[in-house]
């Protein structure tokens, strides 16, 4: 007779009170075990759910999903797993966290771990782990991630691409027209006369005079355009696909989009232009540095004719 007869052995007082999910399933997916987690959790006691299929209590269950790994494990008598990566959970379960956090639910991994007696799996053991936390960090961490790189790639003044993210897009599609051809242009263009907005109207005023072109010149370009600011008061337009006769239509609509109305700073009335300077890729280029050398030199014409205007080489 055992000492301690009639009280829980060690191991079942240590199942009772572990911190994770502990249940066995049998072949049937009939319910063995099932322990204080999963009843505190479920807020299924043992009772109800020993002795009957899974899914007969819990019918929200991904039945093919987690049929196909008990029988996995039956067969093959290894070990499976499953990440909240794969699937953020089994069970609904509620989590602990802030509703701030971002999640629905419990995220929780889950290892299928034979049960074998004499070689054979005789049932499986399910173990269910709260990983919420562990989730919720990694999202954040992604999010901050993808937050910096979009700061990364805009110019902090305007919201607009820099000049470092307008140069990486321009050599891949500078690639691109390399290798398959069609055509590709660039328009570059400056405020004209803008040290004398800045001097009439303040360097504030100027700032947003920057930030309200650039929004009006957004605004109209395609989104398969790369806008960028450059520098400065001058900007940039990478146009995919654009032979040099479009790219000077482009060039008109942005210079009048941008000259046609004043800027309207704290009630005064702020009138700008721009000149622009347009340059396409033509065959034999060695490297897109060609193209931009070509729009600024187009663009320094523009300003020797007068200003206002858009111009191209060719
Ligand atoms: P133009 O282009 O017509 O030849 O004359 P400009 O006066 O615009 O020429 P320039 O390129 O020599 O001067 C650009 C001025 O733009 C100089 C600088 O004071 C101003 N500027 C450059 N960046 C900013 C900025 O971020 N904010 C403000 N407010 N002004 C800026
Ligand atoms: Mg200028
Ligand atoms: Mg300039």
């Amino acid at each position: 007779m055992n000492a301690h007869a009639g009280l829980p052995s060690l191991s079942d007082l240590v199942v009772e009170r572990v911190g994770f999910g502990i249940f066995v399933l049998d072949r049937e997916m009939k319910v063995l075990m099932w322990n204080r987690f999963m009843q505190d959790h479920s807020r299924r006691a043992a009772e109800e759910v020993i002795g009957r299929s899974i899914f007969e209590t819990f019918p929200e269950l991904p039945r093919a999903w987690l049929t196909r790994k008990i029988e996995s494990v039956f067969q093959l008598g290894s070990f499976a797993f499953s990440s909240w990566e794969q699937r953020p959970y089994l069970f609904k379960f509620d989590h602990d966290r802030p509703i701030t956090g971002g999640v629905d639910y419990m995220q929780q991994d889950c290892t299928f771990m034979p049960l074998m007696r004499e070689r054979e799996v005789v049932a499986v053991c399910v173990t269910i782990s709260d990983v919420t936390h562990v989730s919720v960090v990694q999202r954040e961490r992604e999010e901050a991630v993808a937050k910096l790189r979009d700061y990364a790639d805009r110019d902090g003044l305007t919201g607009i691409a820099n000049r470092r993210y307008f140069e990486t897009r321009l050599a891949e599609e500078f690639s691109r027209w390399q290798r398959y051809g069609g055509e590709l242009s660039v328009l570059l263009f400056d405020l004209d006369h803008f040290k004398k907005i800045n001097d009439q109207f303040g360097h504030v005023a100027g700032d947003t005079v920057l930030r309200v072109m650039a929004q009006r010149v957004a605004n109209v370009v395609r989104k398969e355009d790369v806008f960028g600011r450059f520098g400065g008061e001058e900007f940039a337009l990478l146009l995919p696909c654009t032979p040099i006769g479009d790219a000077m239509r482009v060039a008109e609509k942005i210079r009048k989009t941008i000259g046609d109305t004043p800027v309207e700073v704290q009630g005064v009335v702020v009138p700008v232009t721009a000149s622009v300077g347009a340059a396409t890729a033509r065959p034999g280029a060695p490297g897109y540095e060609g193209i931009v050398n070509e729009a600024d030199a187009a663009l320094y014409r523009a300003k020797r004719q007068g200003r206002n205007r858009s111009v191209a080489l060719a």
